[in-house]
């Protein structure tokens, strides 16, 4: 048996959002299906009749620097975001991510959209937008509006967004300036069932001097039900010196406020918790070390 019926491939915002009300809730958004087909097939997600697919759709197929600022259509692949160069310079941290989901495959036709609006705490693109302190454009409701990427969520695998009638269109977020750098890292298990044990990315701006965190947003996940930021862990930081003893600060903050669960697939809630001592240091220390090199090649990121 068929999963679906009718699928459509509409070449505009308003036409997928006019399908989708035709529909009314037995239609469901597509974009690479990495996410969506699987959750259909094992029953995790009720058979549409038909499927809206959004990667057509020029207005959210795009990567578009303004300014200080970068806008990336909700329809990009994760392949499109490791190549793009300006990604990789001024939101490094996104392209460590995008670069680590999957295999090739994956990552050829899997969206930054789908990643966060199957909201997932462990989406590793969504870790790095949290840091980016990204804003999602969406129609809901048939409002279309600007909202905070962290407003999305609402558990895991649980969206503001009702994905038979709602659209995830862009995002936007402000690139990093002098001084500043990201980086992200992650921790997985690279057989049996491939779920990270954790991630982190990070954000910092150093003061002129180098010297001092003037500023930081830190994202480890999955620690919760929804992405967060590590705010105990920030506050530690902010206004000290760049050095051991700060991140030795930082990452106790970290084991006294973040309290990751021992998962089978996962790992032991102990062995997590080492490894966030583990990759916030990393983390932390290498966007550091951009802001003071001046120069920014991603890690671990794989282009095939
Ligand atoms: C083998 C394998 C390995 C994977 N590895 C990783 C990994 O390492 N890290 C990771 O984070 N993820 C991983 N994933 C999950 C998945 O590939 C990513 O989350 C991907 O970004 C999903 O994007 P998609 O375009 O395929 O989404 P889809 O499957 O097309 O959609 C996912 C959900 O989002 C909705 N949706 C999609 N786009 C929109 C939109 N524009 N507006 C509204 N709703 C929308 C759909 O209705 C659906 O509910 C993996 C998946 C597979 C199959």
């Amino acid at each position: 048996m068929s999963l679906w019926t009718f699928y459509h491939t509409p070449p505009t915002i308003d036409e997928a959002l006019k399908l989708l009300e035709s529909y009314q809730g037995r239609a469901r958004v597509i974009a690479g299906g990495t996410d969506l087909l699987l959750d259909i097939r094992q029953g995790h997600a009720p058979r549409p009749e038909a499927l809206i697919d959004v990667t057509r759709i020029p207005d959210m197929n795009f990567i578009c620097q303004e300014d200080h600022s970068l806008r990336i259509g909700a329809a990009v692949t994760h392949t499109q975001i490791v190549t793009a160069p300006e990604i990789a310079r001024y939101a490094t941290c996104l392209v460590e991510s995008c670069g680590v989901v999957g295999g090739p495959q994956v990552r050829n036709v899997g969206t930054l959209g789908g990643n966060v609006a199957h909201a997932l705490p462990a989406g590793d693109g969504t870790t790095s937008l949290v840091v980016l302190d990204a804003e999602a454009e969406v129609v809901i409701d048939r409002v279309r509006r600007w909202l905070p990427i962290r407003d999305l969520f609402r558990g895991p695998g649980q969206s503001l967004l009702d994905q038979t009638r709602d659209l995830l269109i862009q995002f936007r977020f402000k690139l990093s300036g002098t001084h500043e750098a990201t980086a992200f890292k992650r921790i997985m298990r690279p057989q049996g069932v491939a779920l990270p044990i954790l991630g982190c990315a990070a954000w910092v701006r150093l003061d002129e001097t180098h010297q001092t965190y003037a500023d930081v947003r830190v994202c480890i996940g999955p620690v919760s039900s929804t992405p967060i930021r590590a705010a105990a862990v920030e506050a530690t930081l902010r206004g000290q010196p760049v050095n051991d003893e700060t991140l030795g600060r930082a990452v106790s903050a970290a084991h006294e406020s973040l309290h990751p669960r021992t998962s089978k697939y996962r790992a032991t809630a102990d062995y997590r918790q080492e490894m966030v001592e583990v990759l916030l240091r990393r983390v932390l220390t290498l966007a550091a070390q951009r802001v003071r090199s001046g120069e920014v090649i991603p890690e671990g990121v794989g282009i095939e």
